[in-house]
């Protein structure tokens, strides 16, 4: 059996269904999470079918940057495009992340529309003979005439089968497949599950394109004939799909099958409450990838967008584990949701600090190459896994590792008398201490954290300075900057030699 309903279907079945036409944006990927959170919530399966029915509209490449978003995020497919299918693409969509077969776990492939396209002919035939479908061949000019009536009779237009032109079309000749809405009369309702009950005029439906004149079924066939096939038991997308919800439930009542739950989820939209777009910073998740932001950040972040855990439950910080556990399709919101880059980062930062130090260096090692720092040799990652404790706790983003640790690989810039003058030090009292410094640090046995500290205290101490006054010159002789991990633990990581290095050339300065 090529094509046809699994035997022995889990309860729930999800799916993704993106259009190949560029970039996937947050709010998709949003409501691709909550499609995989509830199928996992429930012990079920979440997979991926690529929607390129439409032609005119499809990009080279978004196929692969689709496939990689969850490869990133780190969300498993149970079916989905596999190696064949990607190769069979009008333009070649393999990767070596893609799966090796596409209906392993018993989902009936290919998940490509465009390689379906007998299937959805044939569902197509069967509406006709059934009288719930008819061929029409009005040509786009003669349409757009009609439209042009319509709209001078400042009527909304829709096209209907009293309309044709020709009636008797043989399937023969060009046509497209168009829907029947049966009956014509009446109200087509439907409950979803964030919309709640839902009603259409049937009489505000058109005659539904379903097959066009190029052989390609519209998402509205192919939409409703792949999640019969494939078993789909809750079909969860974004709430500009509503509108087209009752023809779907129509053509699933033509057919006789059952419907899958709908559940159609506000827009992501930005703290303007317009949609979210380029003004507001990032729109596709790669971009936050770029941004140092982690996977697992990022999905508790976009689970957030629209959903709670549910009254009196405050919790905003969730491991992948519990967003799972936790997850509850009825408690998906019916207003749009704000994505806020505050909450981003926050969120970022507390994800950050729960990495075990190996696993926060290892994240590291490629933002920080990126940067231009060389961790070529063992001593140069050992520098890294040093500092790692040191920052991990000042971090919004990976990202922000850079300038906090860049002056322990790399030379600085020689310092400004001013900034090794201390706050209501002159420039002699500032030298004298950070001669001392050298001398001191030059001996101390060991060139620690904590012997260190206690030694320059007491310095501070004989030289009558607080101790920020002499650390904070001592900061900017060695490191370049007045902000920075903390001091003595920074210190022990550039090593003595460095350390006293710059101090001298401080000195030098200073004595000029
Ligand atoms: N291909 C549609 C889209 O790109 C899918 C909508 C649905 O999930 O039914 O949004």
């Amino acid at each position: 059996m090529a094509y046809g309903v699994t035997d022995g279907q889990p309860m729930v079945r999800t799916r993704f269904a993106p259009s190949p036409t560029g970039e996937l944006h947050i709010g998709s990927v949003r409501t691709a999470l909550f499609s995989w959170l509830a199928a996992k919530h429930a012990g079920g399966q979440f997979y991926i079918r690529l929607e390129d029915t439409d032609q005119e509209r499809y990009v080279a490449g978004s196929t692969r940057r689709i496939l990689e978003t969850f490869d990133w995020l780190g969300i498993r497919l149970d079916g989905g495009p596999d190696h064949a299918t990607l190769r069979r693409m009008k333009t070649d969509e393999d990767y070596p992340g893609a799966l090796e077969d596409g209906s392993y776990q018993g989902i009936p492939g290919p998940f490509i529309q465009s390689q379906r396209l007998p299937v959805y002919q044939q569902w197509a035939g069967w509406l006709i003979e059934h009288g719930y479908a008819y061929r029409a061949s009005e040509t786009a000019e003669e349409i757009e005439h009609m439209r042009a009536e319509a709209m001078a009779r400042k009527e909304t237009f829709r096209f209907r089968e009293e309309m044709r032109l020709r009636t008797d079309v043989r399937p023969d000749e060009p046509h497209v497949v168009r829907m029947r809405i049966v009956p014509r009369q009446g109200v087509t309702r439907f409950h979803d599950l964030v919309k709640g009950d839902v009603a259409f005029e049937n009489a505000n439906l058109d005659d539904q394109v379903l097959i066009k004149a190029d052989g390609f079924p519209t998402y509205h066939l192919a939409v409703v004939v792949d999640d019969h096939l494939q078993g789909v038991s809750l079909a969860l997308r974004g709430d500009d799909w509503l509108s087209s919800a009752p023809k779907h439930v129509l053509l699933f009542q033509y057919f006789g099958w059952d419907m899958p739950q709908l559940a159609h989820v506000p827009n992501v939209l930005g703290d303007d409450s317009r949609k979210l777009s380029k003004r507001h910073g990032a729109t596709s998740v790669f971009e936050l990838r770029d941004q140092g932001y982690l996977p697992e950040a990022v999905i508790n972040f976009l689970s957030l967008l629209g959903w709670a855990p549910g009254e009196g439950d405050e919790q905003n910080v969730f491991t992948i584990p519990e967003l799972i556990s936790k997850f509850d399709v009825n408690h998906i919101g019916s207003s749009p949701a704000v994505f806020s880059p505050t909450k981003l980062d926050w969120l970022n930062g507390v994800h950050i600090r729960r990495l075990s130090e190996d696993d926060l260096t290892q994240r590291l090692i490629p933002i920080v190459r990126e940067a231009g720092i060389a961790l070529d040799t063992a001593e140069q990652l050992d520098k890294l896994r040093r500092a790692v404790p040191l920052i991990q706790e000042r971090m919004k983003t990976l990202l922000d590792a850079v300038p906090l640790i860049d002056f322990m690989f790399f030379d600085i810039a020689v310092p400004t008398r001013e900034a090794l003058t201390g706050q209501k030090m002159d420039e002699a009292e500032s030298l004298e201490a950070l001669r001392q410094t050298r001398d001191l640090l030059a001996q101390l046995p060991e060139f620690e954290n904590a012997p260190m500290e206690q030694a320059m205290r007491a310095l501070a101490d004989r030289l009558h300075l607080k101790p920020r006054q002499l650390f904070t010159i001592v900061r900017n002789a060695v490191t370049g900057k007045d902000v920075t991990p903390p001091l003595f633990g920074t210190l022990s990581v550039i090593g003595r030699a460095a350390t006293l290095q710059r101090l001298d050339r401080a000195v030098g300065v200073l004595e000029r």
